[in-house]
């Protein structure tokens, strides 16, 4: 089974989240807006929004599903809501609503540790069915070094549930804290025994960034729990890191597959040669250009297929409804409108 692990949709509607004035006016969103042609704000463009990711999500047909996942709030260090500093919110109702009306989305929740209620919360979404819980230190504002996420840890490990964690640089929203980038950090995290997965590999994204690259190298070979997601790696101020993950075959067995989509994939001329380059820009739908792109630069099978493993979603066959060679593997499932997995309790 070949999931995205990386996906982010927008919510214009107060229940399902939202975007900030200044979001809404920054250059990558008013690029992806007109570049998908979405204009507005309000429950017409998050349907417009909703109907993209799952048009985008079914052109890319080498994949089985994508994760699509939600993002907390801000949240300060008293546990307060911080609005004033909330830029992007997708809730994890959201997520697990579009999950169970379409069937290849997958929900990823979002919780920040600092909030009251965030075990009770975390533990709400792995019963409704998230795969995952993703977080955004730098954006969210908070340390994922900090004792108050070592609960979240604790839970994580016993539901066996992966935490997806952004690491490295971050240009499309805006970042209270970079110094949280630091991807051992999350090492208390490790240690407690959460399979962790270091979105973008700890990759800086633009010149004169720290970057963290080195330090996700020593930990992906020092923690057999330490994994990183290829999401944004095809971004020409983050592709430098591909040829040194596929290079070094220990490392390039922790990789899961994410593209971080809507952001743009670009093939790197270098990369791939100059005639491959002008083949894969023709494929439109960036979901599966990015794929397109990894399969050029030569990721192997376990690189498809690991991000459905480290879910546990391997053994739900059925949940894949693409259309197979042998004509098998055709069923519909989630129409209880719940689970596609079974929580790894209950399993
Ligand atoms: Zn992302």
């Amino acid at each position: 089974m070949i999931v995205d692990c990386h996906v982010h949709i927008s919510a214009c509607t107060p229940s399902h989240g939202g975007m900030s004035p200044r979001l809404r006016g920054s250059i990558p969103f008013r690029f992806m807006r007109w570049h998908f042609g979405i204009p507005g704000y309000g429950p017409s463009t998050e349907m417009a929004l909703e109907r993209l990711l799952v048009a985008t999500v079914e052109g890319a047909r080498e994949l089985d599903a994508a994760i699509v996942v939600a993002l907390d709030a801000v949240y300060d260090g008293q546990g307060h809501l911080d609005e004033a500093h909330t830029h992007l919110h997708i809730t994890n109702d959201y997520v697990l609503e579009l999950a169970r009306r379409h069937q290849r989305i997958l929900p990823g929740a979002s919780v920040h540790p600092y909030r009251p209620d965030a075990l009770r919360e975390l533990e709400r979404c792995v019963k409704a069915g998230a795969v995952l819980l993703k977080w955004l230190p730098v954006v969210q504002n908070f340390n994922p070094a900090d004792p108050r996420c070592y609960p979240i840890y604790e839970m994580l490990a016993h539901y066996g549930l992966p935490l997806l964690a952004h690491t490295g640089g971050e240009k499309s929203l805006p970042v209270l804290d970079g110094s949280v980038a630091d991807p051992a950090l999350l090492e208390e995290a490790l240690k407690r025994g959460v399979t962790v997965i270091a979105a973008h590999c700890g990759t800086r994204d633009g010149p004169g960034e720290p970057d963290y690259l080195s330090t996700f190298l020593r930990l992906a070979r020092q923690y057999p729990n330490c994994y990183g997601d290829t999401a944004a790696l095809t971004l020409p101020t983050r592709c430098y890191a591909l040829p040194k993950v596929l290079a070094d075959a220990t490392i390039h067995a922790k990789l899961v597959h994410g593209s971080d989509w809507p952001i743009l994939s670009l093939p790197a001329p270098w990369q791939v040669g100059m005639m491959d380059s002008l083949r894969l820009m023709r494929e439109g739908n960036w979901m599966r250009r990015d794929i397109l792109i990894k399969q050029r630069l030569g990721f192997d099978q376990e690189y498809w297929h690991r991000g459905a493993k480290l879910m546990r979603l391997a053994n739900v066959s059925s949940l894949s409804h693409r259309a197979r060679p042998d004509g098998g593997n055709q069923g519909q499932v989630g129409n209880d409108g719940h689970r596609k997995c079974p929580a790894p309790n209950e399993s």
